[in-house]
């Protein structure tokens, strides 16, 4: 039985005072409430530290993830962090692939799957984007586009290293629009990444496999989406900024 993972993507939002702000509100307001997913935050590079020790303070199972990481150990790299930066830090995820990182900051395949090789081969978990944008759906396509991100992105990953990694699915189209994607086109994708996977290894490792939907994900379209048994969670950019409507929909999930 997988169990559902949200992650709240900050992106570019939220300084060091307002993350250890939010996180301390966060844990007033669940109070001793447990919820029974793994949740938590994708917070910038300089607000991890402070991050990690509010939740220490708060004693909240708040999952920290970075929002890349350099493949990398060390290096003439100016303004990057590395894998090894990270973990010396505490922090065990990082996003990997996001559809801004590949629009913007010329994150290709290429460099994605020397990231995700990086972090698995230091115990740490990728959380691997991928999808499509409007074009390629709108050419039917977003099958062929998802495979190869998914081959060239995984090239060279073991079984069982391919068991921690998080996919998450997130047409390029849905993100930050508040054009989230229909169940239907949510769902069928998640299983057809399932099938990919299963195919690039074997039925076992695919069972192991947490995939996440992302894209315009709030608190009243949550529950719809992992509700179905192929979406083991979300990847939550917009809706998860702040505390208290986070808590709203990480409740919706059950
Ligand atoms: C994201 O940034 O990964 C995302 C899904 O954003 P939003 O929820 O705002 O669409």
């Amino acid at each position: 039985m997988r169990k559902k993972i949200i992650i709240g993507n900050w992106k570019m939002n939220h300084t060091i005072s307002e993350t250890s702000k939010y996180i301390k509100d966060f844990a007033k307001l669940l109070k001793d409430e447990k919820l029974k997913l793994d949740f938590g935050i994708a917070p910038s590079f300089i607000c991890l530290p402070k991050a990690l020790e509010t939740i220490k303070d708060t004693k909240l199972k708040m999952i920290l993830s970075a929002q890349d990481s350099h493949f990398e150990k060390s290096g003439a790299f100016t303004g990057n962090v590395s894998y090894a930066q990270l973990s010396d830090m505490g922090i065990k995820y990082a996003i990997i692939g996001h559809s801004e990182r590949r629009a913007m900051f010329n994150d290709t395949d290429e460099v994605i799957n020397k990231k995700v090789k990086a972090l698995v081969a230091n115990k740490m978990i990728p959380i691997l984007c991928v999808g499509e944008v409007l074009e390629q759906r709108e050419a039917k396509e977003q099958n062929k586009v998802v495979k190869a991100q998914l081959k060239a992105d995984l090239k060279g990953i073991d079984a069982l290293q391919m068991q921690s990694i998080i996919i998450a699915y997130e047409p390029v189209w849905a993100i930050g629009t508040g054009k989230s994607a229909s169940k239907q086109d949510a769902v069928e994708m998640c299983q057809f990444i399932r099938k990919t996977i299963a195919s690039m290894y074997d039925e076992q490792t695919a069972s192991k496999v947490r995939i996440q939907y992302g894209g315009s994900v709030n608190d009243s379209n949550v529950k719809e989406y992992l509700a179905c048994e192929d979406i083991d969670g979300a990847l939550v950019g917009g809706a998860s900024l702040d505390p208290a409507k986070f808590i709203k929909l990480l409740k919706e999930v059950y």
